[in-house]
């Protein structure tokens, strides 16, 4: 993962520890680098911008001019402004009375589903009574595949057939609420592309089920889209926190930046792979350093 990035990063940063002393002109021609990189690794061009703006600021003059090693400097500041843009983890909130309820959104074929079943599987381990939901009623196999996944982790799985989203949703709470179920994970049903009637039908299961946690589950592979994408739900839905998947595969990570810094909406996992483990809570150091190699 983030091979041309971090091998880019890597390029840069050995030319600058060949030099010694860090003129204003070279943390300029630096920035230059890092600036395309991340435009490469499919960062918007507004967050690179800012980014380079802000290590700019601190780069050149004061810390530089004082630091012993400039080019460690630099590298540091890097390293720091990335997490800062990627910003701090931040936990699920499972706080309230019982049964919490997490509402997984996204459009089809980002990894929702699967993504739900991961998250049961890791609450299920921390100790909470599980139910899964399947409130996409209009298709079976959507249906289907979250009963398979939850016979996999062996967690139940509400459903009804015909029942609309928002009253399924509703008679799954009443059910958790009497039988003891700590948390409730929603795979609400995934579109195509964005629309109205998704966007409704989730404003609608939010009003009749206290909902703790909106998960946008966003596919990392798929670039600058995938800020569009999350713009689109950002605009309709309370978002609490992003799912960003296929981390795994050669992504270039951009998607993780950009999403984060325009949205403003926390990271709070990475799906790295297709079996039912391949959950990460975000770590935003982990990830930076990933990126710079
Ligand atoms: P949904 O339509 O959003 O519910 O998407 P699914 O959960 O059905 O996932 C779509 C495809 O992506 C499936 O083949 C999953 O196995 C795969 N997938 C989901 N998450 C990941 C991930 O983190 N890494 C990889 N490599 N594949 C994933």
């Amino acid at each position: 993962m983030f091979d041309n990035l971090s091998g880019r990063f890597n390029e840069i940063f050995q030319q600058l520890r060949r030099r010694g002393k860090l003129s204003e002109a070279d943390v300029d021609a630096v920035l230059r680098e890092v600036r395309l990189a991340l435009l490469e690794a499919d960062v918007h061009y507004s967050v690179v911008k800012s980014f380079v703006t802000r290590v700019r600021e601190r780069a050149v003059g004061h810390e530089v001019s004082k630091a012993l090693n400039p080019a460690q400097q630099v590298i540091k500041i890097v390293h720091e402004e990335l997490i800062n843009t990627l910003g701090e983890p931040d936990r699920l909130n499972l706080s309230g009375p019982k049964p919490r309820v997490v509402m997984m959104v996204g459009l089809q074929g980002a990894g929702k589903t699967t993504a739900t079943a991961k998250l049961a599987k890791i609450l299920r381990s921390q100790g909470e009574r599980v139910l899964l939901v399947a409130a996409d009623p209009y298709r079976p196999a959507a249906v289907k595949q979250l009963q398979t996944l939850g016979q996999q982790i062996g967690v139940d799985v509400y459903t009804r057939e015909g029942v609309k989203p928002p009253d399924l949703a509703a008679q799954a709470f009443d059910m958790a609420q009497k039988s003891g179920v700590s948390a409730m994970v929603i795979d609400t049903a995934g579109r195509s592309q964005l629309d109205d009637a998704l966007m409704q039908e989730l404003q609608a299961i939010a009003r009749r089920v206290p909902v703790n946690e909106t998960l946008l589950t966003v596919d990392s592979m798929i670039g600058q889209e995938a800020l569009h994408i999350a713009e689109g739900f950002r605009d309709s839905v309370k978002l609490t926190g992003l799912v960003l998947t296929k981390m795994d595969g050669d992504s270039r990570g951009g998607a993780a930046i950009s999403i984060r810094s325009v949205t403003g909406v926390p990271i709070k996992y990475l799906g790295t792979g297709e079996g039912l483990d391949a959950l990460e809570s975000f770590d935003p150091r982990r990830l930076a350093s990933r990126i710079l190699g």
